[in-house]
């Protein structure tokens, strides 16, 4: 398991953090069951379950984003909200197969507010001493898949490995190391769907199916 050696901030911050929740037992199927009840942090008041990973159980890749959004929190399942979509996309055409991956995110419950505009609640993307709270499903997710090479879909998923001083703009797109494991950084899908114009989103997007491709061919 990727272990913190000190306090971590989730503890430093009053929350208990996810190890009093783990299972005897750390396999995919306990694990998913036993996320249910965590309550290692504030997140799960506010969400209607939690969202843990989905895909493959013995990966090549292994892709952690930030959050469940509003959809994942709905559905139970990560990555099938927009971002989701644009994200199996991007995977497509980097010539990627899904049956090789697995989804998961940085933090397992929804972090929202009321949106004042209208009944859609509008994310909010977790604090450092959240992410540090969860990292304990994350870890345990990592050691029952044993991926090739995990991709960080922007910087919470980077902060949860390396800490709050990850920067996607200096890591992106080559690989890291961090004990035996591999890492390669892009951004987050949500970041193309935030592109303000058309040019602009198609750039985004060959960024991340070139990165993509990067993690690939890494994880051959
Ligand atoms: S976000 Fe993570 S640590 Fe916080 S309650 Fe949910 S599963 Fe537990």
């Amino acid at each position: 398991m990727i272990q913190r050696k000190r306090p971590s901030a989730g503890q430093r911050a009053g929350f208990v953090g996810a190890e009093k929740f783990l299972p005897r037992v750390h396999s995919l199927r306990q694990l998913r069951a036993a996320v249910q009840s965590c309550r290692g942090c504030d997140l799960y008041k506010g969400a209607t379950q939690a969202v843990f990973g989905a895909g493959g159980s013995k990966p090549s890749l292994m892709l952690v984003g930030e959050q469940p959004g509003d959809q994942e929190d709905k559905q139970g399942r990560p990555f099938v909200g927009p971002a989701g979509a644009l994200l199996h996309k991007a995977l497509a055409e980097a010539g990627i197969a899904e049956e090789n991956t697995y989804f998961t995110n940085a933090v397992k419950h929804f972090r929202w507010v009321v949106n004042p505009r209208g009944k859609r609640r509008l994310h909010k993307s977790p604090g450092a001493q959240q992410i540090a709270a969860c990292h304990a499903w994350l870890a345990c997710e990592v050691e029952a898949t044993a991926p090739r090479v995990i991709v960080l879909l922007g910087a919470a998923a980077g902060m949860a490995f390396f800490g709050r001083s990850f920067r996607v703009g200096t890591s992106r797109g080559r690989l890291l190391t961090l004990g035996s494991r591999r890492f390669l950084a892009t951004i987050h899908p949500s970041a193309v769907l935030r592109s303000t114009s058309s040019a602009e989103r198609a750039v985004a997007f060959r960024g991340l199916v070139t990165d993509l491709q990067a993690a690939r061919a890494a994880a051959a």
